[in-house]
């Protein structure tokens, strides 16, 4: 063997001894924490290849861990993404997409059905500690709170920023289409803030809302140090309104949008300082990801989906694959994933990783990930289901997509009811530029295939879902 076999054959076996996963060395059970933001675009991130926002503490967290650039949500909107996200499954089927309506809104009476099984709910099998800080979105009343689903502490905006919007105030879209930079008064919004069931404070301050988020939850990783816990930060922002705390006003050259982005990858840096001062990031998996594509209609006060087509409220990519990131130096091999994922596959990953069971009493749409986190395998994800407003409207297998029904690319107000399937190869053509049906009739057929298959396997959709759990009472 020469000097150079044997210096290779050394570095091969340090570089294989540098990462073993510590949950194949200890039983000590693993916390999760999610880092949900509301709107934020594919191309919003610098490690996603934003030329304007930096976002040191979100490179580095994707330096040292994995960047997924295949990962969707289950739906383009804000509640049927939670939904998909909270419980594994299609929001279908547990009535919170609908046809009707597209999102719980102050006037609803209604919410997550209890008898869905939240991430919380699962890791309280093993006692984990559970908060819920944020936008929860899945049902403001007290029997639909986070308290009421598995969370032991809850503190947050319980639905979006622009709702509860004082009539008279200046109209938000007039403004901010004409100025990056236009901030609105928080008294425009008469949102409240939450903390477990009682309201503490209206309207919300959102000039501080991200930094208090944050407090909040670096708290709540201190006080429970000592046990596994399971954290779920979900940012209001960057969806519009923008606020941003005056520490980071004008700190981007993107405007008032990249600055909030700014005030974000600050308190992700914050989230991972702390874990590693407390000496958990060995013991730790955080996820960073957003509920769906960027609000185009506001401009450059919504963002940006990078080379993906359209955004929130299409089955475009742009609406449903967004920017995820997984951290975790005990149990994230680092690396770029190319594989598919999908949020609907977090409560299965993180069963998995902590030893507790999902529902068996119930269809459930998510696979476990973690083969592909711990760098033992490929994501078993081959297919994904692109569903808005109760209506399925494309399939993707492997790196074709079929689409049977669009909505308009920017203000996502009228369905577009194809006259022919179109037929795009995502993965050499990445922003659906090229239909490929013609050409590929067997394909179209394979995909409509599978779309029949997954609307009979639609059957255990609550059987109200059309009446609408999402609608207005
Ligand atoms: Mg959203």
């Amino acid at each position: 063997m020469n000097t150079f076999t044997s210096l290779s054959l050394c570095m091969f076996w340090l570089c294989s001894m540098a990462f073993t996963p510590l949950c194949a060395q200890q039983s000590r059970l693993p916390n999760f924490v999610i880092i949900f933001t509301d709107d934020l675009g594919y191309g919003d991130l610098s490690c996603f290849g934003n030329p304007t926002i930096k976002t040191p503490n979100l490179d580095r967290m994707a330096a040292e861990g994995q960047k997924w650039t295949q990962f969707y949500v289950a739906d383009p909107v804000c509640t049927p993404s939670r939904a998909g996200l909270m419980t594994g499954r299609y929001p279908y089927r547990n009535g919170m997409s609908s046809p009707k309506r597209v999102v719980l809104f102050p006037d609803s009476d209604g919410g997550l059905p209890p008898s869905e099984v939240t991430i919380a709910e699962l890791l309280k099998q093993k006692d984990y500690a559970t908060a819920a800080i944020g936008k929860w979105h899945l049902g403001h009343l007290p029997p639909f709170l986070p308290t009421r689903q598995g969370f032991d502490y809850y503190y947050g905006i319980p639905y979006s920023n622009d709702m509860d919007f004082v009539q008279g105030s200046p109209g938000y879209w007039a403004h901010a289409t004409k100025d990056p930079n236009f901030l609105a008064d928080i008294s425009s919004y008469n949102v409240p803030l939450l903390e477990n069931e009682t309201e503490i404070e209206r309207p919300a301050d959102q000039n501080t809302i991200t930094r208090r988020y944050t407090e909040k939850s670096v708290e709540f990783i201190k006080a429970h140090q000592d046990e596994p816990f399971f954290l779920y930060l979900a940012h209001n922002l960057p969806h519009i309104p923008l606020f941003a705390h005056p520490d980071f006003l004008g700190s981007s050259k993107r405007g008032l949008y990249g600055d909030v982005i700014q005030e974000i990858d600050w308190s992700v840096g914050q989230i991972l300082q702390t874990l590693e001062t407390l000496e958990l990031a060995q013991h730790t998996i955080v996820v960073f990801s957003s509920d769906n594509g960027p609000w185009l209609a506001f401009r450059t006060h919504g963002g940006s989906a990078g080379p993906l087509r359209a955004g929130k409220g299409t089955t475009f990519e742009g609406g449903q694959r967004v920017p995820t990131i997984f951290w975790g130096p005990g149990h994230v091999k680092p690396g770029i994933v190319h594989d598919m994922g999908a949020t609907l596959d977090l409560i299965n990953t993180f069963a998995a990783l902590s030893g507790t069971q999902v529902p068996t009493d119930r269809k459930m749409d998510g696979y476990d990930l973690s083969p592909v986190l711990t760098g033992r395998g490929s994501s078993p994800r081959q297919e994904f289901f692109y569903w808005t407003r109760g209506v399925l409207h494309a399939v993707r297998s492997g790196s074709w997509k079929l689409h049977v029904l669009q909505r308009e690319a920017v203000n996502y107000g009228k369905v577009i009811e194809l006259e022919q399937p179109e037929l795009y190869e995502v993965e050499t053509d990445i922003s659906e530029a090229y239909d490929r049906a013609a050409d590929k009739p067997e394909i179209v057929a394979r995909l409509q295939a599978l779309i029949q298959a997954h609307l009979a396997d639609m059957s255990d959709a609550l059987p109200d879902n059309l009446a609408g759990r999402i609608e207005k009472k």
